[in-house]
């Protein structure tokens, strides 16, 4: 498996899973496909070996929670159609961002992204081969982390994107003040040398120019001669009201710019939302855990719940209501885009009393008592009895 795998094989199609699908949909998706195309139950069918091969490869980096981290990242960053470099060529204006500051962090995966890394830009600068056209950016993607309620209100946020860009010394170009780079002996500029390795011809960036196509004798001494430099811009990003943890948003033409006129890609920002010390989310619904007593579900009584933001709110409670229902507070939710609100969902949960007083101590030993010719859990024993 190779970083190129990583970019161009789509693992979640292959097992016929979602992007988000929990470890155990996968698991099961791999069982029935793994089974379905085992070599033992399609003797001599190549296309089902094949179709096995896939399967397994895709389940060995979905099931591994790092790996598939690693995949979901060198994909969201480069998107499905990225396969040629990007870097950034002497005079471009354009402004890239620091894949090595997003990879970092990646522990001893660093072999695998690092050839990503250097595969997309170590050939970055004087390719001349195939594509001449105008290419779109790649798509980028970046964090931020949201507060409860700014999630539900929407925000904006300060995004810091660290960015490589033509050192400013130099303009690009590596050379020092008052020398330009030559073109490159070696590869004749192209970046690229071919070997060949059995049968096969590989073509690989130029050890001598390292795929710059250029070769500098003079260094200009603030880039040390590769032409860039890094920098970090802030842009300020709207986050929208109602977003969800986990959720990813799309910043249109924020990415990595195009080059030779091309569009900027995107930028996704992923949002993660602390969590509130009372209220939960589920989807436009908050929701809240209330504790109540035996007597408040027994009798019927009416509680003061908590609302986000809001003055308490009053639910009622019928009388006999088990524990563990839930009530719905109808507009005391997130807004949705069309304006309405989702509801607060308050789950009642019985709250039993470590220590009792006197007299709670006789009124619930009256009550055992009194109810001492039911059994709750008889028609459990019955049912269970059943075939
Ligand atoms: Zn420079
Ligand atoms: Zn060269």
């Amino acid at each position: 498996m190779s970083t190129k795998d990583f970019l161009e094989k789509d693992y979640y199609k292959t097992l016929g899973v979602a992007k988000t699908a929990k470890p155990a949909e996968i698991k099961a998706s791999y069982r029935k496909l793994a089974r379905k195309y085992h070599p033992d139950a399609n003797k001599g069918d190549a296309s089902a070996e094949e179709r096995f091969k896939e399967i397994s490869e895709a389940y060995s980096v979905l099931s591994d929670e790092k790996r598939r981290k690693e995949y979901d990242e060198a994909r969201s960053m480069f998107g499905g159609g990225f396969r040629t470099p990007t870097g950034t060529r002497p005079g471009q204006g354009g402004f890239g961002f620091d894949l090595g500051d997003i990879f970092s962090g990646a522990g001893d995966a660093g072999g695998r992204l690092g050839d990503l890394f250097g595969g997309v830009f170590g050939g970055g600068s004087g390719r001349t081969t195939a594509q001449n056209r105008p290419r779109r950016g790649a798509d980028v993607e970046t964090e931020t982390t949201l507060n409860f309620g700014d999630a539900i209100d929407g925000t904006t946020v300060a995004l810091r994107l660290t960015g490589e860009g033509p050192c400013p010394t130099c303009h690009g170009t590596g050379a020092k003040a008052g020398t330009v780079p030559r073109m490159c002996p070696s590869c004749g500029g192209t970046g690229q040398e071919s070997r060949n390795q059995g049968s096969f011809g590989i073509s690989e960036p130029c050890h001598e120019c390292h795929g710059r196509g250029l070769v500098v004798d003079d260094p200009c001494p603030d880039c040390s001669g590769t032409g860039r430099a890094m920098s970090s811009r802030t842009i300020q990003t709207r986050i929208p009201a109602g977003v969800a943890d986990g959720q990813r948003i799309k910043i249109a033409g924020k990415g990595l710019s195009g080059e030779r006129g091309g569009p900027s890609g995107d930028l996704y920002v992923r949002v993660h939302v602390k969590p509130h010390p009372v209220f939960g989310r589920s989807g436009a619904n908050l929701t809240v855990t209330v504790p109540v007593t035996f007597a408040e579900l027994a009798l019927g009584a009416e509680v003061k719940v908590p609302s986000h933001r809001g003055a308490p709110v009053t639910v009622r409670i019928p009388a006999g209501t088990p524990t563990g229902r839930t009530f719905r507070v109808a507009g005391k939710g997130v807004r949705r885009k069309d304006g309405t609100n989702g509801g607060l969902l308050v789950t009642v949960e019985v709250m039993v009393p470590k220590d009792l007083n006197g007299k709670a101590r006789h009124a619930i030993e009256d009550l055992r008592e009194a109810t001492a010719g039911q059994d709750p859990r008889e028609e459990l024993l019955d049912r269970a009895k059943e075939a």
